[in-house]
């Protein structure tokens, strides 16, 4: 964090540097070019009333530095110069400043200069015999300045690093120490500053989440104990009793019959608990695929037709072909169950009626029977995990109530819509309406 910060504070730092020198660099450029330039005109003036007095022995002696200053008569041949040797030099009628003095009594100009190898200023001034004087000095460039500069600007970018460094340090300090101050057993109450506020919350919904999970857990593992406990006794008990030769010969095949139920009663928990943990993580091993619900339903009515006509319910199937996008396996779970509870709950003598119907945009399926109905205050409850109805329990029904959750989480895998109508002594209606969409 700290060194981040460090490298943002840096980059500002010499953005602002930089932009301050080039603007600084412009003014001052401006600046001086203007002083250089009327410090110039001055002394050209100053020199060609000099020449004016004493003609050539005005340069007798003269020291120049910094300064060029040459003479030029009204051809432009070149009388004096302090930087070569005049009569080598060529003609300087050309030269835009002396063009400019010998029109109009005063000239200026810049350019580079071949003699001196520099940018010059140069400014020129007629006198009054028709000859022309003129002093030329080397103009300072912004490199020129810059480097006269340097050390102060090296200096200033050392303080500019230092301070960056400085400032990161103490804002990385200033971010993290609130950060690592936080309780975050109880995200909410923490009062750091409003941009990590989403984040509390997020860990608070996620800490809720973890608890809620974990009581569930805890919760099925009881309720899986507890199913398994009441069969294990009944094995174990009567598997004793035939192993202490303790039962008549006659006892022994309707006692196996209650072990071999029990086990059976082991089985299907299992395999329910194995089915609705699939549901729980989304059924991804599972494909949806073109398929019918009509067919689904004859292959679960015709596996439970056994046990129905056993406990003497007439079981019947209406409908027709009813060709939708789903998983056959969940399809099938969905009326078996349905239609299982129904021949369970239901007396002898009773009817569950089956019915697959295809609508324009639905696929409707509809179990009903005549049983005992389930009770108003049951009804929000018989979708939830291991809920059983009481009478379930006194009548010794089989059952491990989770028939109805794998129903509901079949259901929400295909978007589909389950009602309940029941009424004590009347009976009970499910349906399960299946929206004809692409997933479903
Ligand atoms: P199980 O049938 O194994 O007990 P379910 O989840 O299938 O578990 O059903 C939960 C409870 O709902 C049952 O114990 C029963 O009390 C009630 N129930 C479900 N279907 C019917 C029905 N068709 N008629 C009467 N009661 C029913």
């Amino acid at each position: 964090m700290t060194r981040r910060l460090f490298r943002s504070h840096c980059a500002v730092a010499l953005a602002v540097f930089l932009a301050s020198v080039a603007l600084i660099m412009g003014v001052l450029y401006g600046y001086f070019s203007r002083i250089q330039q009327t410090q110039l005109r001055m002394q050209t003036q100053l020199a060609a009333q000099g020449v004016e007095r004493c003609g050539l022995d005005y340069f007798d002696g003269l020291t120049v530095r910094d300064c060029r200053i040459t003479w030029i008569d009204g051809s432009g041949a070149v009388l004096y110069d302090s930087a070569a040797d005049a009569n080598a030099m060529e003609n300087h009628l050309e030269r835009e400043e002396v063009r400019r003095a010998l029109a109009s009594g005063y000239g200026e100009s810049r350019r580079y200069s071949a003699t001196l190898t520099e940018r010059m200023l140069y400014a020129a001034q007629r006198l009054s015999d028709g000859t022309v004087l003129r002093l030329a000095i080397a103009q300072s460039t912004v490199l020129t300045m810059l480097l006269g500069m340097g050390q102060g600007l090296a200096a200033v970018a050392f303080i500019a690093l230092l301070l960056s460094a400085v400032m990161a340090r103490r804002a990385a300090r200033r971010i993290v120490e609130p950060i690592n101050a936080l309780d975050l057993d109880e995200p909410l109450k923490n009062e750091g500053y409003d941009e990590i506020a989403p984040l509390l919350s997020r860990l608070d919904s996620q800490q809720k989440q973890l608890r809620d999970q974990t009581q569930m857990r805890r919760e099925f593992t009881a309720n899986v104990s507890h199913e398994l406990k009441t069969p294990l006794h009944v094995i174990s008990g009567y598997a004793e009793l035939i192993q202490n030769g303790m039962v008549s010969q006659e006892d022994i095949r309707p006692f196996a019959g209650k072990i071999y139920d029990g086990t059976q009663q082991m089985a299907k928990l299992l395999e329910d608990i194995t089915s609705l943990s699939r549901l729980d993580e989304g059924a991804t091993d599972m494909r949806f695929e073109r398929t019918d619900l009509y067919a689904a339903a004859a292959s679960a009515v015709e596996e439970l037709r056994p046990m129905a006509e056993k406990a003497g319910v007439s079981l019947r199937l209406t409908g027709g072909a009813a060709p939708m996008e789903g998983i056959p396996a969940l399809l099938r779970s969905i009326v078996f169950n349905l239609v299982e509870n129904g021949v369970k709950y239901g007396h002898a003598g009773g009817t569950v009626q089956v019915q697959v119907e295809l609508g324009p945009e639905q696929v409707l399926l509809t179990v009903r029977d005549d049983g005992p109905g389930i009770p108003a205050e049951q009804q929000e409850y018989i979708f939830e995990r291991f809920y059983r109805g009481e009478k379930s329990h006194c009548k010794d029904i089989p059952g491990t109530g989770l028939g109805l959750s794998i129903v509901k989480h079949a259901a929400l895998v295909h978007h589909a819509r389950i009602g309940l109508e029941s009424e004590p002594g009347k009976g009970t209606t499910v349906t399960v309406t299946f929206p004809l969409t692409k997933e479903s």
